[in-house]
């Protein structure tokens, strides 16, 4: 235990227990339905997997260090020339090199309490501190987050929607938000979910994200984007963020030498290409979510309205049991004790069978433990 505690780096002596970002290995053991990861519930793309496989016989040589042609496509994609792009093994490892490039000991970075895991691990790992400010209304609190900022604040991270809330911040704030945040401040506007929210920002006549606008105003500003979620290809780890050439320069010099591996870079590039695998996933998420929402409103839990692939929910009751026996019924979803929400749970929007699946399970569990208490109390 000590052999190595006064030779490691101060930061990594220090850094809390890292959580496991995923509850558990994949459900290969059994058949268990897995809405606990925010992952794509059809897999990946077909058109991926089939380019993935082509590449497979050029393994033997490096890939790409500097993705060119995956740089390329995404910066005319989003009208930037390319050196606004950086492609990383998935958007945390852009997350970790924007925290090693500006943080260290003595500075700090600010962020919402209930919002994505990952942010605390990387700023710990460079040897800074997280502030985390308390929400509002269940979403990100901008002017608490402006409040907290000080000479020694580097960083704030913005995940829109949050997870695991699913909010998405009204764009007045944001946009107010933006026009105050001090120059010495870097915002990461991490859009995880992006294809999921600008759907559902259309279906409900609404605008979801200003982001471009920003970076081409010239606000010090990283929009994170992934493969992960919408594409389906979390397991492949790839992701990028458009920025300020000049910073994300620096944060290339500190990336690990061909993070980004071939078979990811051709899987990305695949994925691009198709549309119809896309609005599969997103308008099958905007439909389930409506009937997950209205499902479990009836059984009396507060459904926190989502522009992501997952919902928010408090049971009421203690999640982490509740989540148990869900798994023990065969589906594994996430209670939010990590996030101090004890009573909350967060699923991800599945199948139409996988939902119903869950939610029969749930319902069962719900009428088991209503009878048990009924004939305690009597
Ligand atoms: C899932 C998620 C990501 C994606 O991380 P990858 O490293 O790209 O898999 C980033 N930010 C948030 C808020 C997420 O929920």
């Amino acid at each position: 235990m000590s052999r190595f505690f006064d030779l490691v780096s101060k930061p990594a002596r220090e850094m809390l227990v890292a959580p496991a970002t995923s509850s558990g290995p994949p459900a290969v053991q059994s058949r268990l339905i897995k809405l606990d990861s925010n992952e794509n519930p059809f897999g990946p793309s077909p058109r991926a997997i089939e380019a993935m496989r082509t590449a497979l016989a050029s393994v033997h040589g490096y890939p790409d260090a500097a993705c060119g042609e995956l740089r390329e496509r995404l910066a005319t994609q989003h009208s930037v020339p390319q050196e606004q792009v950086l492609v990383t093994a998935g958007s945390t490892e852009l997350l970790s090199l924007l925290s090693l490039a500006m943080l260290g000991h003595g500075l700090n970075a600010v962020t919402s309490e209930r919002s994505f895991l990952v942010y605390r691990m990387v700023v710990e790992a460079a040897g800074a501190q997280l502030v985390e400010v308390p929400m509002r209304n269940n979403g990100l609190d901008l002017q608490a987050m402006l409040d907290r900022i000080n000479e020694h604040t580097r960083i704030i991270f913005l995940a829109n929607p949050n997870n695991p809330t699913g909010t998405v911040v009204d764009l007045a704030e944001l946009d107010k938000f933006m026009s105050e945040v001090p120059g010495h401040v870097v915002v990461v506007l991490d859009e995880a979910y992006y294809d999921f929210a600008q759907h559902f920002a259309t279906l409900r006549e609404m605008e979801y994200s200003r982001s471009f606008s920003y970076l081409r105003q010239g606000a010090s500003v990283i929009i994170l984007r992934t493969f992960s979620k919408a594409h389906g290809l979390a397991g492949l780890r790839i992701g990028y963020g458009i920025g300020p050439a000049e910073l994300l320069g620096y944060c290339a010099r500190m990336q690990s030498m061909f993070s980004v591996s071939s078979i990811a870079q051709a899987g990305a590039l695949a994925a691009l290409d198709d549309l119809e695998h896309l609005t599969k996933t997103v308008t099958n998420n905007a439909s389930q979510a409506q009937i997950l929402g209205v499902a479990l409103s009836e059984l009396d839990f507060q459904v926190t309205p989502t522009s992501a692939n997952f919902l928010c929910c408090d049971l009421g009751e203690n999640a982490a049991s509740m989540a148990d026996q869900l798994r023990q019924a065969g589906v594994s979803i996430r209670p939010l004790g990590d996030w101090g929400a004890p009573t909350c749970i967060r699923i991800s929007i599945g199948t139409p069978e996988q939902n119903q699946f869950f939610l029969e399970a749930l319902s069962r569990i719900r009428e088991e433990s209503s009878h048990a208490t009924g004939s305690e109390s009597q």
